[in-house]
């Protein structure tokens, strides 16, 4: 059985707790791997290491910074296939979905923080007789915890910055999802990344992850996950006076006007709605239709989605594969029970699904489709994140609007209109960190990302990941 050890300043190494958890696949349900179950002294050991290697890293000029980063994009790459494969057997997410988007985004994120510390500045201000400007320094150790549905793509959207700033960091992917991160360590050795810099440990929220946001020595947080833990972590960051990034879960709507691209938005919205079997943090679940096209659109999309092919992950043509977990599948399918308690109308999907062969005990079910719920229904207001969406129908601007903002979410909206002065009048209204108009997940890595309200607190991607990870210091020169 293959194990998936901690990898601790440079080297791969079991927990010092001796305990292992099983990782499973969700697609088969066959247990695949022994994963390190860390804890308090594991983070202490990964503490010293990053702590001895923040004097040489913290000193590495940006070209240098720029050239180990650089590398390790370049051998995400290489690796591509291998990754690919790993991250879906992990996850039970399409290989072409690993394959085509994920693992690409995991190299372009240390491409892009590789030259981002390049090209980072800082700012002067000058007065009468002096001058002031900031250093934009590391902070020392940090820590970052990712989730499980878009496993390497977000830990490094996380890691690449921390280094790229010259901060040393220990990171923790999630238990369910641990072998790509566990792949990057050897990966990050190859490229000469000195030892200690980048410590990865495995393990449970609870122990390991819960022993990170404790550590007194790790003065910043990086977190991405559910609304809940983000509470949990910021009730203990926040006395420890820790700088904190969250990003956390969202409801996300979805706002379809009669004057749209009809074939185009029931395109994108199958896609955005069930990629990843609606598991990504980004995905609408909250499909709001203009009432003049209603009955138009739902049959069309209806239609649209019993063509997705759902189907053993590793198959080059399955579009729709398994969730994460089997816990997770009866989450979801108590929210399917929920959803008809709460009077609605279920128009597709949401059964089990049986396949044959190799994944006939996989954690599978159809996508669902449901309509006749109001906006206050839990199904409308809770989190599933899974394969669940609601159509609900308003009247006019003002009404869409009224029932996308009717959230405590507020993480990514669409808007699905050919008017433009419509789309930027709405996308101004939307109580949401990323507005998407007549597209969904377009990402240009320099742009803020992140949500409001439940959704989280503060932003990542560009500049916005650089200044989190420094610390700014302002110099007054008086001259005169
Ligand atoms: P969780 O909050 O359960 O877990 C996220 C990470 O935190 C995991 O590594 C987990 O470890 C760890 N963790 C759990 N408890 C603690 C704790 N007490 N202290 C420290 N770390 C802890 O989220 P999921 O993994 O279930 O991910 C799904 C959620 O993530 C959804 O709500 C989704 O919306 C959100 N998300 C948000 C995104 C955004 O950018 N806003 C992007 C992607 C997802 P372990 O799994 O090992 O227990």
């Amino acid at each position: 059985m293959k194990k998936i050890l901690h990898f601790i300043d440079g080297e791969y190494s079991n927990p010092v707790s001796d305990l292992w958890i099983e990782g499973i696949n969700p697609a088969t349900g066959e247990i695949i791997t022994q994963i390190s179950n860390g804890d308090v002294r594991d983070v202490e050991k990964a503490f010293q290491a990053a702590t001895r290697a923040f004097s040489i890293w913290s000193n590495y000029s940006s070209t240098e910074r720029f050239q180990i980063l650089n590398r390790i994009a370049e051998l995400i790459e290489e690796n591509l296939e291998e990754l690919a494969i790993a991250e879906t057997i992990d996850t039970g997410k399409p290989l072409r979905l690993s394959k085509e988007v994920e693992i690409p985004r995991a190299a372009s994120n240390f491409r892009f923080f590789a030259t981002a510390s390049l090209q980072f500045a800082s700012e002067s201000h000058s007065m009468n007789q002096a001058i002031n400007y900031t250093l934009r320094q590391a902070i020392g150790v940090v820590g970052c915890i990712s989730p499980w549905n878009l496993p390497l793509y977000l830990f490094t959207w996380k890691i690449a910055p921390a280094l790229a700033t010259g901060n040393c960091v220990i990171a923790k992917p999630s238990e369910m999802s641990p072998s790509t991160a566990a792949m990057l360590g050897e990966l990050c050795n190859k490229a000469g990344l000195p030892k200690g810099v980048l410590n990865i440990l495995q393990g449970e929220g609870k122990g390991v992850g819960n022993a990170i946001v404790n550590h007194p020595g790790i003065k910043a947080i990086s977190f991405t996950g559910g609304t809940k833990t983000g509470q949990h972590i910021s009730a203990i960051a926040g006395p420890m006076f820790k700088k904190l990034s969250l990003e956390l879960g969202g409801k996300n709507p979805c706002l379809v006007f009669d004057d749209c691209n009809l074939e185009l938005t029931v395109s994108e919205v199958a896609r955005l709605a069930f990629s990843n079997q609606g598991q990504i943090c980004l995905c609408g679940s909250r499909i709001l239709i203009e009432e003049t096209i209603y009955e138009e659109f739902k049959n069309k999309l209806i239609e649209k989605v019993s063509k997705l092919i759902v189907g053993d992950p590793l198959d080059p043509k399955t579009q729709f594969g398994s969730l994460i977990s089997f816990e997770h599948k009866k989450k979801v399918q108590s929210y399917i029970q929920l959803a008809i308690e709460e009077g609605g109308n279920l128009l597709y999907g949401g059964n089990e699904i049986q396949l044959e062969g190799r994944c006939k005990n996989g954690s599978f079910i159809s996508p669902a489709i449901f309509e006749n719920l109001g906006p206050k229904c839990r199904t409308n207001q809770e989190e599933i994140f899974g394969p669940v969406i609601t159509l609900q129908k308003f009247k006019g601007e003002l009404e869409a609007i009224e029932l996308a903002n009717d959230s405590v979410y507020g993480l990514a909206a669409t808007v699905w209109t050919e008017n433009v002065r419509k789309a930027h009048r709405v996308a101004q209204k939307l109580n949401t960190g990323i507005v998407w108009i007549n597209c969904w997940l377009l990402r240009d890595l320099r742009t803020p990302f992140g949500g409001m309200n439940a959704s989280g607190v503060g932003r990542e991607g560009g500049l916005e990941a650089m200044r989190f990870f420094t610390e700014a210091k302002n110099v007054c020169v008086y001259y005169n």
